[in-house]
Parts: structure tokens; sequence; C-alpha cells
């Protein structure tokens, strides 16, 4: 056959699928998708649905009421390069910017300041995650969901499908005591989820406790003799005696901060009885033999916005859906890597997009589209998991480990490509335009350009000494 009619036969198909496609998506009666949690991965789901046209009637639900935009309580976390991609293919990137900071390096510290190394941290911003959850759900609304704040699912039931008799939907019902029947129930409600265990009640995973417990602040600006180590635009990882401090100056001079300290789980009444006055009593004595400063000063003033969090992570979840393919997993919900990993809220975004294309690609199966969101999800979270827990574990090591640590670090520093070795987490791109069927593959570490160079758009980091 010559050329031109070969060309011909394949623009007749792709027409002939496209306008196929498009039949099935116009003709089709909208499928009702409840999303359960309006952190990260819940709105990321609808902003993407509706911007792919996908005919859905689409209603979120937060357990929390709305925040006050003006005093948004909670800590911070920064969104690393794929989150920030992710971000801007739900089109809030410039709005989650403008609400954060940029964070372009890390510099990896002693307790005492002394800088082993200065790495590069991509460009990723650092932004409150209250403020990041609000614009992600005011954007959704905007979308077209219908979003519905201080509203707790509380029990579902699977029921019958009206008209075919093969399917399954399920009847939710909410804290108020009112009912309503959907196609898909979507658990974004985070690491302590409940849907979690509703979709598979013998085998489904907690979140499994990393041994480190959670502190994090924000204080004022310090006296200028104590600016010495206020690098604009940076994490500063300080591995200090007792326990991991970071943190990170604002424009304004303010600076965010973070502790992890290794211990044992924090119990419940022990997090009743804290208070900001017995915290920050507390974290100023557990640093005490470092002779910081700076960090005195960090601990000394302004709130402490998470005190005693108990951080965990959540691995391999056996089941993403359940049998009936009427429930499904999406964030921390089926896959929470230590917050330590740094990429549990950029998993979430991507999740979100993943899922919406998986559904818009199979407008005929939930249950196809649910298989192939899983298909095309595990093995990446999952890494990424293993990954934040081997960096969880190695925060605090003994008194050898800290003189070795301290003697390598800046070697490795000036030997090591970071950007490279991170490659496969950060460089990762979900390109909106192509099937998922089409994606490129996880970009990949190269050994050799992590030790001689040559990574793409990436630096070597620089050793301090
Ligand atoms: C201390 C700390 C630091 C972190 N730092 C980073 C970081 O630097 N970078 C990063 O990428 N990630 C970080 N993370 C992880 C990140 O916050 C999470 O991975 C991300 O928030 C997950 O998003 P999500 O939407 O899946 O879940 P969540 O953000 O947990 O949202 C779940 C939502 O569901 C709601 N909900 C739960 N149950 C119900 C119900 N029954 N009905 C209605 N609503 C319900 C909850 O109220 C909540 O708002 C950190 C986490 C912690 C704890």
């Amino acid at each position: 056959m010559p050329m031109h009619s070969l060309l011909f036969v394949f623009w007749k198909e792709k027409a002939r699928s496209n306008f196929v496609h498009w039949e099935a998506m116009t003709t089709q009666t909208p499928i009702s998708i409840l999303v359960v949690g309006g952190g990260v991965a819940g709105p990321s789901l609808g902003i993407s649905l509706k911007k792919l046209g996908m005919p859905a009637n689409i209603t979120i639900i937060e357990a929390y009421p709305k925040a006050d935009p003006e005093n948004i309580i909670g800590s911070y976390f920064t969104l690393q390069d794929n989150g920030a991609d992710a971000l801007k293919t739900l089109g809030v990137f410039e709005e989650v910017r403008s609400a954060g900071v940029d964070t372009t390096a890390s510099n990896m510290m002693r307790g005492d300041g002394k800088v082993l190394a200065k790495m590069p941290f991509g460009n990723s911003v650092t932004v409150k995650r209250g403020k990041v959850n609000m614009i992600l759900m005011d954007a959704a609304e905007r979308a077209g969901c219908t979003v519905r704040y201080a509203t707790k699912l509380i029990a579902t039931e699977q029921k019958p499908h009206p008209t075919d008799s093969s399917k399954h939907v399920v009847l939710a019902t909410f804290g108020d005591g009112s009912q309503e029947t959907y196609d898909l129930v979507v658990g974004a409600d985070g690491v302590h989820s409940s849907l979690r265990t509703t979709i598979d009640p013998q085998n489904a995973p907690a979140g499994r406790y990393v041994g480190l417990v959670n502190y994090a602040g924000v204080a004022p600006p310090p006296p200028t003799e104590l600016k010495a180590n206020m690098t604009p635009c940076a994490w500063n990882f300080c591995f200090a005696l007792k326990a991991f401090i970071l943190y990170h100056v604002r424009p304004d001079g303010h600076i965010i901060w973070g502790v992890n300290e290794p211990r044992g789980r924090v119990s419940k009444e022990e997090r009743d009885a804290m208070t900001e006055v017995s915290a920050r009593k507390y974290l100023i004595e557990l640093f005490a033999d470092d002779k910081n400063p700076l960090i005195t000063h960090m601990l000394s003033h302004g709130p402490i916005e998470l005190m005693g969090d108990n951080q965990c992570d959540l691995g391999n979840v056996p089941k993403w859906f359940n049998d009936e393919k009427t429930i499904v997993l999406v964030g921390d919900a089926v896959h929470a890597p230590s917050p330590t990993s740094g990429q549990g809220g950029s998993m979430a975004l991507e999740d979100g997009i993943v899922l919406a294309k998986a559904l818009h690609e199979n407008p005929n199966s939930i249950g196809a589209a649910l298989e192939a969101y899983e298909a095309f999800r595990r093995a990446r979270v999952e890494k990424i998991v293993a990954n934040g827990a081997r960096m969880s574990k190695n925060k605090m090591p003994g008194k050898i480990g800290r003189f070795v640590r301290d003697l390598m670090m800046p070697l490795v520093a000036k030997c090591v490509d970071m950007a490279e070795l991170n490659n496969w987490v950060c460089a990762y791109r979900i390109i909106w335009d192509l099937p998922l069927s089409q994606q490129p593959a996880a970009p990949t570490t190269s050994m050799r350009k992590v030790f001689f160079g040559g990574g793409a758009g990436s630096k070597k980091a620089t050793s301090t000494q």
C-alpha cells in the first residue's frame, strides 16, 4: 500500500476512535463521585476530573470547618519539583508559590551550627499545608465540584446498582445523619483512613510509627548577631546531639522550624497533657548540649504549631480498592511516605491526577479505571515510602555514626550529584496530554552521572571543608 494510503487509513482510524470516545463521553450519564477528604489528594482529583471534562457529579467533603484564610493554623511543608509540576497541571502553582517561600538549596549542619555541606534542592516551594488545602479546595469548587466543609463520612454500605445487576453503588452516611448514594467513593482521608479498613477489614495495615516525634513552629527574626546561618530560600538540616532540627528563613526574617526527636511513641495521655509551655521547655532542654543560640532562639519564641506528633508511614497496602470496585484510596490513605522523605504531598497531588486520567480513559468501567490507576502508581509510591523509611532511620546515628557522618558528608557532597541521585523522585512528570499508557517511563538515576556529573540541570553539592 502506498504511503499516502497508509496515512489516510491511520488518520481515519484515529478519527473514528476519537469519535467513539467522544460519543461515549457525551452520551454517558454522569457518574456520581464522593471524595472524602479536603487535604491534597482529594481536591487534586476533583480539579483534574473537571479539567478533563469528565461527565461526573463530584462532591468533596472535609471533616473540619473551612479555616479563616488570614489565620491558618498548622505547620509548613515543602512541595518538591514533581509536586510543583503537579500544581502547575492543576493551575494553582503561582497561587501556592505566592503564599509560600521558594526553596532552592539546603545546608547540612551539625547541631552547633557548623555547616558540613551545601546541597541543591531543586525549585521547591515551602508553604503552610492548610493554605495549600484551601487553595486546592477553592480551585476544585471553581472548577465545578461541590465542596462541603464540616461534613464527616461516618459509614458506607454497598447496595445493588438500580439498573445494572452486575454493579454496586455506595450508600454514604454523614455525621448529621443524612444519606446519599454514589457510584464511587474516593478515600482521600489521610494516613489514619477509615475507608482503608472498610475496604479490607482483615488486612488493612495501620500507619507504622517510624521512631520519631515531630514538633514544628515559627519563630520571629533573631537578633542580628545570630543571623550568620540564615541563608535565604534554603532548608537547614541540623543533626544535633539528641534530635534533628530543620529550619527555613522566610523573606520577612521569621524562621519556620521543625524537630524530629528519636523516641518511643507519644501516648494519647502524654499528648493531651502537653502544653505549648511544657513543650517549649522540653525542647529547649533537648537541644541544650548543642549550645547553639540560634536554636535556643527558635525554640524560645513564637507559636508552636505542632506538638508530640508521632511520625508514621504506610508502606504496602494490599488492597487499594474494594471487591465491588466502588471505593478506592488515594494519597496518604493508601501510601504515606514518612515526612522525612518530603514527598507525601507531592505523591498525593500525583495520585489525584492519575486517578482522574484513569477514570476518564475508562468511561464505561470504573473497575477497569481503578485497576489502571493502581497498576500505574503502586511501584513508584512503594519505592518512595521505602526510601523515606531508610532516611528516617539514618537521621539519628550513635556516637561512631556521628563521627563517620561528619567526616564523610563533606566528602560525599564534593563527589555526589544529589540532584541526579533524586532524579527518579523529583524529575518525574505526568504529561497531561498523554494517556496513561503512553506516559514516559520514570526517569532513572544514573550512578555514572551521580559520581562523574552531567545530570540533567543539576549541579554538585559543595563541601564546606
Ligand atoms: C510533620 C509533617 C511534615 C510533613 N512534611 C512534608 C513535606 O515537607 N513535604 C511533603 O510533600 N509532605 C509532607 N508531609 C506529608 C503530607 O502532609 C501528606 O503526605 C499529605 O498531606 C497527604 O495528603 P492527603 O490529601 O492524602 O491527606 P491529608 O492531607 O491528611 O488529608 C486528609 C483529609 O481528610 C479529612 N478526613 C479524614 N477522615 C474524614 C472523614 N471521615 N470525613 C471527611 N473528611 C475526612 C481530614 O480532615 C483531612 O483534611 C508531612 C507530614 C507531616 C505529618
